[in-house]
């Protein structure tokens, strides 16, 4: 449990961070930013009705601000193999239940290996060959975690911001549910961001959290994403439901709203204030909680909690496994394949209640079985 084991001493730790200085913490435990970048961006902000999109070349920063258009912007990329972004105007906030669908394809946890996920997604004709929406009416869910570790978080949000577009215009839908690793990173804490994006921060003078301010097209998206994401009767969240979150299940749309609210506002903020405590509580928040796999729950309770809340299944990612995998009695499906080591990732396909997962040869085969103890 590499989450919680850093966690533990750092809670512990806390009030003599406090009375020493925050910096002590950060000072320790941030990377060293990257000495070179590539390529990086577009990062895009909003200044009244003007688009301010910048680049980083070779270390250079690069910027353009052009006009927003009323229905979108396209920006070409500056250098690299850099994409092609459209900008569109500020997003909704997301509806978090939805009617059933005949087709859902999930993966979560992509850590910024943009590369992997675009071979996943092209084996299996989500995306064509130029990464632009190819599943038609159907329906894609990303459960969380694009930021952190990899060096790709750039790439994989502007992907899914696109695809999102594409979806919606063919009839289909992506749905992108917030991680944990989202809101750390908001909250500035980047013990886990890729020294390369310290470095762009650097050079574009904000800080990571910055790039992703409200003013910030991707921030002001992740702003408008849900936690909680109900199709029919399959809940999808990056953590899970803790018995002792019920209530925030129970009523997705509020808490919903109640992490949009808090998203960007300081850590220590967010976990004294009574109101938001539940939803960043790193034992059994929706975002943090592990308790299906680390033996907290047996299936009887798993099957009690599904129940009260009138679900045939939850899909979730945040614990890290070898495979797309059912446990359970397939109530509980986790889905963080591991793409975080940028080596193997597959997809989990629901079909009129039918199970199965995408393999990174493009290949389908019958869920495994879980292996309860195992970690992030
Ligand atoms: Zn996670």
């Amino acid at each position: 449990m590499l989450h919680r084991a850093l966690f533990r001493p750092i809670r512990l730790l806390l009030p003599v961070l406090l009375v020493c200085g925050a910096p002590l913490l950060q000072a320790r435990e941030v990377a060293t930013p990257a000495e070179h970048v590539e390529a990086d961006g577009p990062y895009v902000f909003r200044e009244g009705t003007r688009l301010r999109a910048q680049w980083i070349c070779r270390d250079k920063v690069t910027t353009r601000t052009v006009r927003a258009g009323r229905t979108g912007t396209r920006l070409a990329p500056r250098c690299g193999d850099g994409q092609r972004v459209h900008v569109l105007p500020p997003a909704t906030p997301a509806i978090a239940v939805l009617p059933a669908v005949p087709r859902i394809v999930a993966l979560s946890d992509i850590h910024g290996q943009y590369d992997l996920l675009v071979r996943l997604l092209r084996a299996h004709h989500v995306i064509d060959a130029r990464n632009r929406w190819a599943l038609g009416a159907d329906t894609l869910v990303v459960a969380g975690d694009v930021f952190d570790r990899g060096p790709q978080v750039t790439e994989a949000f502007w992907l899914l911001y696109g695809l999102q577009e594409q979806a919606g215009a063919a009839g289909g839908a992506v749905h992108f549910v917030l991680g944990n690793h989202e809101t750390m990173v908001l909250y500035d804490d980047l013990r886990y961001v890729n020294p390369k994006y310290l470095r762009s921060a650097q050079l574009l003078g904000r800080s990571y959290p910055q790039l992703y301010a409200a003013d910030s097209v991707i921030g002001q998206w992740l702003r408008t994403r849900p936690v909680l994401l109900r199709i029919g009767d399959t809940l999808f969240l990056h953590g899970g439901i803790a018995p002792e979150a019920l209530p925030l299940a129970l009523d997705p749309a509020a808490t919903n709203a109640a992490y949009q609210a808090s998203l960007g506002l300081p850590k220590a903020t967010v976990k004294n204030d009574p109101a938001t405590a539940p939803l960043y509580d790193g034992r059994t928040s929706p975002i943090w909680y592990r308790g299906y796999f680390d033996g907290r729950l047996d299936t009887a309770q798993v099957q009690a909690l599904l129940q009260h809340l009138q679900l045939e299944r939850i899909v979730v990612g945040h614990t890290s496994m070898p495979h797309v995998s059912a446990f359970h009695g397939d109530r509980i499906i986790a889905i963080d394949s591991s793409i975080k080591n940028g080596e193997n990732g597959e997809l989990l396909f629901i079909e009129n209640g039918q199970l199965s997962r995408g393999l990174l040869d493009g290949s389908r085969v019958p869920l495994a079985e879980g292996v309860t103890g195992l970690d992030d």
